[in-house]
């Protein structure tokens, strides 16, 4: 069958913010796409940790479905019944009184970062309106957002960039005790930088960093929109750490594919954002509402939480035998089905040559950086999955390894 568009049409037609992969996948079940030629690929990449129920689950379909026959937006000017019931599920399951809804990661840091200033202002001034966020990390692409995130790379060109935020080094307590003072009004972290490698916080970082913020009343936001909704294997990473943050910001796999964003503070610091200071037309729509309540449902189960572990095991298992056998990686690191493989000295700097390979095998895999493959895969993936997007991880590997000896 002739294809009434193309790859190519991309090269033609889009802003060239994006190189995506040569072939269109046009359709999916559980987590194996078929592009436009009938090819077939498994899925480690989860959209980039956003399909956490794989691709068209008949729950999450019905859930759409149900709600496009009924109401799809009314504007803010009036609330709705799935909006509300998604907000109840998030608060009844995790530190939050209230939520603010929107519809990307970006757009939850942004509520966060506004949130944080406007709490300082409101209680002392605007000269408690530092931020410190952390080298490597990644909040978003808004210019308040990208200026947060600790890559100079994505941001300078953008100049002149939002002030007062400075980035301490991450897993580095001393470095951001030095930067967080009484004129600090937020702190900003990832309890796992996922597109900055795959790195977990210490323990001890994330505490310390909860102390530094009680000491000198700032708000500690927890940026969860890759960490959170169970991909670690808890509901929120935060619950795997035990350090309770003041917001914490949750997008991506939140509305399974459907686009959502969410942050979630106490009532204390709620109460700030008063009727007209912030918002956002789509925020908290019907229909984003009626996908998350049932996405929270799905995964907010203990079999669900206890299948992450299993399924990291069958990662790290997999991964350590292909490692035994090729030497690829000098660390395998990550929580539940947030994974990184980091490339060694021999192939540093190949992550993309890896992500092309395992695509011609038929694997979408992700990278974090240049050196780093990552894994975020269905947090329902089946076994029979795993086991065969491994092995045609393990060809592609073999094939980058001959193509840099030829
Ligand atoms: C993806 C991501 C964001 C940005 O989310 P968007 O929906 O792309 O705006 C922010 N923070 C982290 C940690 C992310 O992984």
């Amino acid at each position: 069958m002739q294809s009434e568009v193309t790859r190519a049409n991309f090269d033609q037609w889009i802003v060239p913010t994006y190189a995506p992969a040569g072939f269109i996948p046009v359709r999916a079940s559980g987590s194996t796409l078929w592009d436009q030629q009938g090819k077939s690929y498994i899925d480690f990449a989860g959209g980039i940790a956003v399909n956490a129920l794989g691709h068209a689950h008949p729950e999450l379909q019905q859930a759409l479905v149900q709600q496009a026959a009924q109401l799809w937006h009314t504007g803010n000017g009036y609330t709705n019944e799935p909006v509300l019931k998604l907000a109840k599920k998030l608060i009844d399951a995790t530190f939050a009184e209230r939520v603010f809804f929107c519809n990307s990661g970006a757009e939850a840091n942004e509520a966060a970062l506004k949130l944080a200033r406007k709490v300082a202002h409101d209680a002392v001034g605007e000269e408690k309106s530092g931020i410190v966020a952390f080298s490597n990390a990644f909040h978003g692409r808004t210019l308040f957002t990208v200026t947060a995130g600790g890559q100079p790379a994505y941001s300078k060109d953008f100049a002149p960039l939002p002030g007062g935020i400075r980035h301490a080094v991450f897993n580095d307590l001393a470095s951001a005790a030095a930067m967080i003072d009484d004129a600090t009004c937020a702190v900003i972290v990832e309890p796992i930088q996922g597109e900055g490698g795959v790195v977990p916080a210490e323990p001890a970082f994330l505490q310390g960093l909860r102390e530094l913020c009680d000491t000198h009343q700032a708000l500690l936001i927890f940026d969860e929109v890759q960490s959170g909704v169970g991909r670690t294997g808890s509901l929120y990473a935060y619950m795997h750490y035990g350090v309770t943050p003041d917001v914490l910001t949750t997008a991506k796999a939140l509305g399974g594919g459907f686009p959502m964003g969410a942050m979630l503070t106490t009532e204390k610091y709620a109460r700030v954002l008063g009727v007209g200071t912030h918002g956002t037309t789509y925020g908290g729509n019907p229909l984003a509402g009626a996908v998350g309540g049932k996405v929270m449902e799905l995964i907010n189960r203990p079999e669900v939480m206890a299948g992450v572990a299993e399924r990291h095991r069958w990662f790290a298992e997999g991964l350590n035998e292909i490692n035994q056998r090729l030497h690829l990686f000098s660390e395998i690191r990550g929580l539940g089905l947030l994974l990184g493989c980091v490339l060694n000295q021999d192939h540093s700097g190949q992550a993309k040559a890896f992500n092309q390979a395992a695509a011609r095998e038929g694997l979408m895999v992700l990278i974090a950086g240049a050196s780093v493959v990552r894994f975020a895969p269905s947090l329902i993936i089946s076994e029979g999955e795993v086991k065969e997007g491994l092995a045609r991880f393990e060809k592609a590997c073999l094939a980058v390894i001959a193509g840099a000896q030829s």
